[in-house]
């Protein structure tokens, strides 16, 4: 499989490639240059499969000859075998033909553990075999850093500084960071949004020279791999739901586009997806955008679904490259359009698979009272988000509605305590993580600042400058 960047200056690459690449040298994103197809006979023949099986079959056209089907069905078999539900990523039903699928069952109690604890092998096997290393620059709006900071400790080759916004994450988010206590982890607290940060990786990602000696990789979403390994779980759900005999529809909490993207992927790939919904807090970009055709920056507000404040969704750009034909001169006009004055128009009507919703922070607290009411089952803000959306943009009752579950409960213990007045538990191996102490640097909104550090405190920017 080849890949081709978004903005079509720079060179197309293999798996391995844009694994190690992350954001394209033109400030593009990679895509595949075409979508493989799974026919109704193949995702029949996916029924009943476990999870890593399903997953290895699916997703290797992707790879070519980075990994053959045994080595890949391996690394995701041990992945997955961490996880503390035997079925990776459950379905649950709390209506008559509604379901949540609960993607937290990883090491960080989010769904992007389900990418991550996967990239973390991939790198590590590929910067292996090339005898080389790498500096992972990223930032969070909580949950990637996280599953980051877990999938790449210790790890010889990598060393990995993730950036948050200062005070914009839960403490249990943060303390998931910067209680790790391995030496190739860095942390920052950066004095702005996540929109700030996410500028910052941006900007550093564009400096060749610091790129090349640093030998900078992304895990964000904005990285392939990632996207691609979330396709899986759509085609598990659909599966078990009846595909390719009865459609399904998604209802996905989003922030930077990256879960729905892949959800889209799915689609692509000849999956019998209804509709995807984007849900979305009132950091409503994405959501407006499927309401009218318009891509308008907003100011970034605070919400109880910390991980959705984004106004700028990074993936977003994926998908835009499809609907403007993949003619990657029309998507670096939009973006520079973007740049320059914050907003761009694409016709909303040509648009059939995806509808977007946004949620208020009072709908989305009596979203957890109510689920949990009705259900007993306790979401977390950004599921409820995702469960109101659902219950708003329900089309045909027949087909089955599923509501991606991208958090656990726990994880945002205050707003649902407050929500509905019962405080989900942390699983047990997280206990002493409140008390544990905490590494994490503060540094302004400011590149040259945050370049010194990372020439600083990287294992490969030191030995640089001894050379
Ligand atoms: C990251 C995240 C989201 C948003 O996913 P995107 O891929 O950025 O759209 C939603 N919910 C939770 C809990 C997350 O961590």
């Amino acid at each position: 499989m080849r890949y081709v960047s978004t903005r079509g200056q720079a060179r197309a690459l293999d798996f391995e490639g844009v694994l190690l690449a992350g954001l394209a040298t033109d400030g593009g994103l990679y895509v595949p240059a075409r979508w493989p197809l799974l026919s109704r006979r193949a995702i029949k023949g996916l029924r009943g499969r476990p999870y890593a099986e399903l997953a290895a079959t699916v997703l290797q056209p992707y790879l070519g000859k980075h990994l053959s089907a045994d080595a890949f069905h391996a690394i995701l078999a041990e992945t997955y075998a961490g996880f503390d539900h035997p079925a990776v990523a459950p379905l649950v039903q709390l209506g008559p033909n509604d379901w949540v699928m609960e993607l937290f069952h990883g090491p960080t109690l989010a769904f992007k553990d389900m990418a991550m604890q996967v990239l973390g092998r991939l790198l590590d096997q590929a910067l292996a075999r090339r005898g080389r290393r790498a500096t992972i620059l990223g930032a969070t709006s909580g949950d990637t850093g996280a599953a980051a900071v877990d999938a790449f400790r210790g790890r010889e080759a990598i060393d990995v500084f993730m950036l948050h916004p200062e005070g914009r994450i839960s403490p249990v988010q943060r303390r998931q960071m910067t209680t790790v206590a391995d030496a190739n982890i860095h942390n920052i607290a950066i004095q702005g949004t996540f929109d700030d940060c996410q500028a910052l990786v941006k900007t550093l990602f564009q400096e060749p020279d610091l790129r090349r000696d640093l030998s900078l990789a992304a895990v964000n979403s904005i990285n392939w791999a990632r996207v691609m390994l979330q396709i899986a779980y759509y085609v598990h759900a659909a599966v078990a739901l009846g595909a390719p005999d009865r459609t399904v529809s998604f209802s996905v909490p989003t922030g930077n586009f990256g879960d729905i993207y892949a959800g889209y992927a799915a689609a692509r790939m000849g999956l019998p997806i209804q509709a995807l919904i984007a849900a979305t807090n009132r950091n409503d970009i994405l959501a407006r955008f499927f309401q009218n055709g318009e891509y308008a920056r907003g100011e970034v507000m605070p919400t109880i679904s910390p991980s959705m404040d984004i106004q700028v969704a990074s993936n977003f750009e994926r998908y835009v490259y499809d609907r403007v034909g993949r003619a990657p001169d029309r998507v670096r006009e939009l973006m520079a359009a973007f740049g320059a004055a914050g907003s761009f128009v694409l016709p909303s009507n040509q648009e059939t698979l995806f509808t977007g919703f946004q949620v208020g922070e009072d709908e989305t607290r009596a979203e957890i009272a109510r689920t949990r009411a009705e259900t007993g089952w306790l979401a977390d803000p950004h599921t409820a988000v995702g469960l109101a959306a659902a219950r708003a943009r329900r089309g045909d009752p027949a087909v089955p509605m599923v509501t991606l579950s991208t958090a656990h409960p726990a994880k945002f213990a205050e707003a649902v305590t407050q929500a509905c007045g019962v405080r989900p538990e942390l699983p047990a191996r997280y206990m002493g993580l409140m008390d544990r102490p905490e590494r994490c640097v503060t540094l302004p909104n400011d590149a040259a600042v945050l370049r010194d550090h990372l020439l600083s405190q990287s294992r490969l920017g030191r030995a640089r400058k001894a050379a």
